[in-house]
C-alpha cells in the first residue's frame, strides 16, 4: 500500500529532522506492567516502532513501573512476548522505570534548590479543596514559602521515613491560579510505604506519573513521546519539568487518538470478572482482544499492522468496526493459506454405483489463487462425508445444492445426482445416497452437461475427526457492550463448539497454531491451548464472507 499522506506525527518528526533539533528520534512503548495488552496498546507499539524503523531512530520498551501496588513481575514477561510477536522492534532495549527512582530523586532535590518544590503538610483532601476548580482559581498552601533549607531537610526526612503515610508530599511550585488545573503545584512525591517488585523497601517516597514520565524520557534520550489524547492538558506541566531541569534535549510530547474498537471489551476489570465467572477461557480466550487472545484465535501481526494503516493515527477520538479488522485478517490469509475441505456438521453420502473399497487420489491445488503453494492428493471413496446444509428434502428457491434428483458437482471430483435419503425416527436426515458421472471428473474436461452447485466433502474411511470452535462477538451487538448500571450485554452465543466435525487426512499433522481455509466456512487455526495430536482443534478466526466494503 502506498502511503499518500504523511501523519501529523511524521510532519512534526521530519520538521524536527530538518530543523537538527535532533539527530536521530528515539521513541518508547511505556506500558504499565499491571495487565495483558490488548489490540489498542498495538497501535501505539507498532506507532512508535513503524516511526523509529521509518526514520532510522530507536525504539524502547520501557516498563512504567513506578506505581507498585497495581504492578506485577509477572506480566513483565507477557508483555515482552506480546510486544515482540505484534513487530515492535525494542531487540535489547528494555528498561524499567524503576530503576530511575535515584535519579528522580535528584531531581526533586534540584528543583527544591532552584525554589520550584516545596513540602507540604495539606492532607489530601485539603490538597483538592486548595486547588480550585474550573471557574475558580487555587489558593497557595501555607506551606509553600518554606525555605530551600526546611524543604531540603523534610524531603530527605520523607526519604528516611520519618513521616507517616500521606502526611506529607513534596509539590512542585507553579502557579496555583493558572487556567490549567495540572499547573496548580501538582504533587511530584508522596510518603507511601509500598514493597516494589524491583527495587523491594528501598524506598518509602514513590514520585508521580506526571513528573516521572519526562523525566523517564529525557534519561533515556527519547526525542518524541507519543501517548494518548487525555494527556493534552499535562503537556505544559510535561514541559516544565524537563525544562526546570535543564535538560539539554528534553523530550517533546504528542498525543494522539487511542483507538477505539466498536463493540468490544478491553476495560481490564469487566475481563478480569469474566475470567473470574468463568465466562471466558482466561485472558486469551479467542473472543476478547487482548493480543494473547488475537494471537490464539488466529490473527497475524500482519495483518494487525495492515489494520492499523487503514485507520490511521489522528488527533480527534473515533471508534472502529472490528468487521475491518477481519477484513484485514482475510487478505492477510487468502493467499498465504492452503485452501482445505472441512465438514463441520456431518451427513454420510454413499455414491451407490461406485465400486466398495476403491480409492482415488484426487490431485488438488492447495490453493487456486496461488500456484506456488502446489498441489496436494486427497482420497475420494464411495462413502464420504458432507455438511448437512447441503443438502435439502425440499430445497427452497434458489438453492442449487443437493435434493432429491438434482445433481450437484463434488469439488475437485465427479457430479453426484441425489437419488435417494434416509431418515431416522425423528426425521433427520442420515444419509444421502447418490450415482457418479464417471465422465465427469474435474480436470477431464467435460463439457456434456452443467450443474449449479458445488459442494465440499471429506472421505469417510480417512476422515479425521476434529473440534471446530465457532465465535462470535461476545457482546451482543444489538445492545452495545455495558448496560445502564455499567454490567456488559453478553451474548449467550458468543461461543458453538462442534464436536464432531471431519476434515482432510492431510489435516492430522496440523501443529498448533497453523491456520487453513477451510473451503466455504472461512480461515481456521488449530488452538494453541487445547489441541492436541489425539484431539484437533480449531478455532475459526474468521468466516469467509464480509460485511465490510474497503
Ligand atoms: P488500559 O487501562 O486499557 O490497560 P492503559 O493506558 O492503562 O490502558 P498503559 O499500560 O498505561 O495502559 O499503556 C501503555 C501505552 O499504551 C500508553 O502509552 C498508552 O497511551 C497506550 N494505549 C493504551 N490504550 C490505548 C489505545 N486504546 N489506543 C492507543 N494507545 C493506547
Ligand atoms: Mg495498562
Ligand atoms: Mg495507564
Amino acid at each position: 500500500r502506498e502511503v499518500v499522506s504523511k501523519n501529523f506525527i511524521e510532519q512534526i518528526i521530519e520538521k524536527d529532522l530538518e530543523e537538527g533539533h535532533c539527530k536521530k528520534i528515539v521513541t518508547r512503548f511505556p506500558p504499565e506492567p499491571n495487565g495483558y495488552l490488548h489490540i489498542g496498546h498495538a497501535k501505539s507499539i507498532l506507532l512508535n516502532s513503524g516511526l523509529a524503523d521509518k526514520y532510522h531512530g530507536q525504539f524502547n520498551l520501557r516498563f512504567d513501573d513506578t506505581n507498585p501496588t497495581k504492578e506485577k513481575v509477572e506480566f513483565v514477561e507477557s508483555i515482552k512476548k506480546d510486544v515482540e510477536w505484534i513487530g515492535g522492534h525494542f531487540e535489547d532495549r528494555v528498561f524499567f522505570a524503576s530503576d530511575y527512582f535515584e535519579q528522580m530523586y535528584e531531581a526533586a532535590v534540584k528543583l527544591i534548590k532552584k525554589g520550584k518544590a516545596y513540602v507540604c503538610d495539606l492532607s489530601a483532601e485539603e490538597i483538592r479543596e486548595y486547588r480550585g476548580t474550573l471557574t475558580e482559581p487555587g489558593k497557595n498552601s501555607p506551606y509553600r514559602e518554606r525555605t530551600m533549607e526546611e524543604n531540603l531537610d523534610l524531603f530527605e526526612r520523607m526519604k528516611n521515613g520519618e513521616f507517616e503515610d500521606g502526611s506529607k508530599v513534596l509539590r512542585a511550585k507553579i502557579d496555583m491560579s493558572s487556567s490549567n488545573i495540572n499547573m496548580r503545584d501538582p504533587v511530584i512525591y508522596r510518603v507511601s510505604r509500598m514493597t516494589h517488585h524491583n527495587t523491594g523497601d528501598k524506598w518509602c517516597i514513590y514520585p508521580m506519573y506526571d513528573f516521572a514520565h519526562p523525566i523517564e524520557d529525557a534519561i533515556e534520550g527519547v526525542t518524541h513521546s507519543i501517548c494518548t489524547l487525555e494527556f493534552e492538558d499535562h503537556r505544559p506541566l510535561y514541559d516544565w519539568v524537563v525544562r526546570e531541569l535543564e535538560y539539554e534535549n528534553p523530550p517533546k510530547q504528542i498525543e494522539f487518538a487511542k483507538l477505539y474498537l466498536t463493540n468490544v471489551i478491553t476495560g481490564k476489570r469487566y475481563i478480569k470478572k469474566l475470567v473470574e465467572d468463568g465466562i471466558v477461557d482466561g485472558w486469551d480466550d479467542p473472543r476478547l482482544v487482548s493480543i494473547a487472545a488475537l494471537r490464539r484465535r488466529g490473527f497475524t501481526p500482519e495483518a494487525i499492522r495492515n489494520f492499523m494503516e487503514l485507520v490511521g493515527v489522528s488527533k480527534s477520538n473515533s471508534s472502529v468496526d472490528y468487521a475491518m479488522l477481519e477484513y484485514c485478517i482475510r487478505e492477510d490469509l487468502k493467499l498465504k493459506k492452503n485452501r482445505m475441505m472441512a465438514v463441520l456438521d456431518p451427513i454420510k453420502l454413499v455414491i451407490t454405483n461406485y465400486p466398495e473399497g476403491q480409492v482415488e487420489y484426487m490431485e488438488v491445488p492447495n490453493n487456486q489463487e496461488n500456484e506456488a503453494l502446489g498441489t496436494r492428493k486427497v482420497p475420494f471413496t464411495r462413502e464420504l462425508y458432507i455438511d448437512r446444509e447441503d443438502f435439502k428434502i425440499e430445497p427452497p428457491r434458489k438453492y442449487f445444492r443437493l435434493f432429491p434428483g438434482n445433481e450437484v458437482r463434488l469439488m475437485h471430483a465427479y457430479f453426484v445426482k441425489c437419488e435417494d435419503y434416509i431418515t431416522d425416527d425423528e426425521g433427520n436426515v442420515i444419509e444421502v445416497h447418490c450415482t457418479y458421472d464417471p465422465e465427469t471428473r474435474s480436470g477431464s474436461g467435460f463439457t456434456g452437461r452443467k450443474v449449479k452447485g458445488t459442494i465440499h466433502w471429506v472421505s469417510a474411511p480417512t476422515a479425521v475427526e476434529a473440534e471446530v470452535r465457532l465465535y462470535e462477538n461476545i457482546v451482543d451487538e444489538e445492545k452495545g457492550v455495558y448496560n445502564e448500571d455499567g454490567s456488559l450485554n453478553l451474548n449467550p452465543n458468543s461461543l458453538t463448539v462442534l464436536n464432531k466435525c471431519y476434515v482432510e487426512p492431510a489435516l492430522k499433522d496440523a501443529q498448533k497454531s497453523d491456520s487453513f481455509q477451510f473451503l466455504r466456512h472461512g480461515y481456521f487455526c488449530v488452538d494453541s491451548k487445547d489441541s492436541t495430536k489425539e484431539h484437533l482443534v480449531f478455532n475459526r478466526i474468521v468466516s469467509q464472507k464480509s460485511s465490510y466494503k474497503p
